[in-house]
């Protein structure tokens, strides 16, 4: 890697190196070439024209003489021709033995009054000259400068050149191999660096002091680098406390992933498996109770949280199930052993029903006999009045083992309830009819506003005991109002039942614990017209066995609604299904 970095960096250099030594070693040479060849006609021209006025003018020297000495003195070869092209004198050769110069370019531009100019290789000599002529009168003169000396110049200064250039490219490949290398060094701390990081070991730090580019890259890696390490260690301890308080509950939490394989489990699941929960390993093979299996399977499929009993987990002992979905497919299950707690509630509702069950006959037994007092009692002394209380708190405790009877009996599921498709309109036609003369003697207006017509799945008896309890209720606490409406409608989760007063209403605070057993909102207003505190939870605990729900809503002053829901007929046997 190194490698490839430093040679391709080098690369580059020594192509831009030797791109930049030929340009310059190019355009150089040429440059000054043509300054030198520029100067040597400039100056041969002269030469040329003053060779011309000296023919024209010099009257004393014979022509011979005037084409040595101009050729000596300009260091060139000197020639005068006629206007035929005749040589008539020549600084080096034999006039008469020359050809005719008549063609040569030269004098043809001469001849015809020009200055003329051409280079070209001599005949004679092999080497290349520089011919300028000039016109005179009837003829022409001409110096010619061997190129020769120039070429060997050029080549001089070429030698030179590439000698300098040559030096400068060594230099420069030594400074970009210095270069490079120290740039893939670095380039290389960052991968080695990159490396650490992705091995996981994030405190490692490249700590680049410059600031260009590649410092930049690598003071932002730093940065990165310490992000998330700080992440990673905010991360792993919100993980261990998790885990520990996980660990701390009482409750077995278990998580299962998409492919339904164990992906953790908390130690009082580990206690309640007898093999212990082994992580990546098949659900099934931990927990084997279909109700819990299925509960996961609908948290993971359907995304929906469920709650449910799993009684075959261990044996003899039932858990309270509840599955949610997790972020990023799976569930998470938590079980909560209710065996001891409702074992302790199966014991207090027995005892509850013992209790009221035995005190029923004596008190039976007491009301009999004091009311039989009471009928032969004699009036005017106190006895009398002895005997009412008596048989008043009788009745009142009667009534009140009757209703810790009822509660157990709904409450512990023992009370069968006959479920069959009656329509909402019956049930309220039912409680109407019962209630109607009651209300009219209190002077209360009983009213039906809505049936809603809809057919539900009740047990008939059941929700007659609800409304009975209800409209009790507000007969008794909302007798203000002279009025009661009962009525029905459909909502969400299937019928919607209702029973409204326009009494004084319930404080707010109160409104959630009034199906509370034993809960009043007036204590005293309760005893005195004869209530146990326990007719909104008997209530509260048919309608729940009919699958529905109730509540209350109250606005002080204008009266309170008692609601409940029953699911549509039907609804039971799938649910149960
Ligand atoms: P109780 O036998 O005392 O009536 P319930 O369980 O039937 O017991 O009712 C609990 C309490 O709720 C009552 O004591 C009363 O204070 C309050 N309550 C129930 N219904 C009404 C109503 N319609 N208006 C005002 N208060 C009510």
């Amino acid at each position: 890697m190194r490698n490839r970095i430093f040679f391709k960096l080098l690369a580059a250099f020594v192509v831009v190196i030797a791109a930049a030594t030929v340009t310059l070693d190019f355009a150089v040479r040429r440059a000054w070439e043509a300054s030198l060849r520029g100067e040597i006609e400039r100056n041969l021209r002269q030469k040329t024209v003053m060779f011309a006025n000296r023919v024209n003018t010099d009257r004393q020297h014979g022509l011979q003489d005037v084409a040595s000495q101009e050729g000596q003195a300009a260091g060139t070869r000197a020639t005068i021709i006629d206007a035929q092209g005749k040589v008539l004198a020549d600084s080096e050769a034999d006039a008469n033995s020359m050809e005719n110069h008549a063609h040569r370019p030269e004098f043809v531009a001469a001849l015809k009054g020009e200055v003329g100019t051409d280079t070209r290789r001599s005949h004679t000599l092999g080497i290349p000259f520089l011919y300028i002529a000039a016109p005179i009168s009837g003829g022409a003169v001409r110096l010619a400068y061997p190129l020769s000396d120039v070429e060997a110049a050029t080549a001089r200064v070429h030698r030179t050149l590439l000698f300098g250039s040559g030096l400068a490219f060594v230099v420069a490949l030594i400074v970009a191999g210095i270069a490079a290398h120290l740039t893939a060094r670095r380039l290389q701390r960052i991968v080695q660096f990159a490396e650490r990081i992705a091995a996981g070991e994030l405190a490692a730090r490249i700590a680049e002091g410059s600031g260009d580019e590649i410092g930049q890259v690598a003071a932002a890696l730093d940065r990165t680098a310490h992000q998330l390490e700080t992440s990673f260690v905010a991360l792993q301890t919100s993980q261990r406390q998790l885990e520990t308080l996980l660990n701390s509950m009482q409750d077995a939490v278990i998580a299962v992933g998409a492919d339904r394989r164990v992906q953790w489990a908390n130690q009082s699941m580990d206690r309640l498996v007898p093999q212990g929960s082994r992580l990546s390993a098949p659900v099934v093979e931990t927990v084997r109770d279909p109700d819990f299996l299925r509960a996961v399977r609908n948290a993971s499929e359907g995304g929906k949280a469920s709650t449910t009993r799993a009684g075959s987990i261990l044996p003899g002992r039932t858990f309270e199930v509840t599955a949610a979905p997790m972020p990023g497919g799976g569930a998470v299950a938590v079980l909560r052993d209710l065996t001891e707690t409702e074992r302790v509630e199966k014991t207090r509702r027995d005892f509850i029903a013992n209790v009221s069950h035995e005190l029923r006959t004596p008190l039976t037994s007491i009301q009999g006999y004091t009311e039989t007092l009471l009928d032969t009692a004699p009036g005017g002394n106190h006895s009398r009045e002895f005997l009412e209380v008596i048989r008043k708190n009788a009745t009142r405790m009667s009534r009140l083992t009757e209703d810790l009877l009822t509660l157990a009996r709904v409450e512990s599921g023992e009370q069968r309830f006959d479920v069959q498709p009656v329509t909402s309109g019956e049930l309220l036609q039912d409680a109407v009819q019962s209630f109607h003369e009651v209300a009219r003697s209190h002077g209360i207006e009983l009213q039906v506003e809505d049936t809603a017509q809809a057919q539900v799945g009740a047990d008939r008896d059941a929700v007659h005991q609800v409304f009975a309890n209800l409209v009790d209720n507000a007969m008794k606490y909302g007798a203000s109002g002279r009025r009661i409406v009962l009525g029905a409608r459909t909502s969400q989760s299937g019928i919607e039942f209702y029973v409204r007063d326009f009494g004084p209403g319930i404080p707010s605070e109160h409104l959630p614990r009034l199906f509370e057993r034993f809960y009043r909102v007036d204590k005293a207003r309760s005893r005195e017209s004869g209530g146990t505190g326990l007719g909104l939870a008997i209530a509260k605990h048919i309608v729940l066995a009919h699958g529905g729900t109730i509540r209350a809503e109250s606005e002080l002053n204008h009266g309170s609604t008692f609601l409940f829901t029953l699911p549509p007929a039907g609804a039971q046997q799938e649910a149960q299904s």
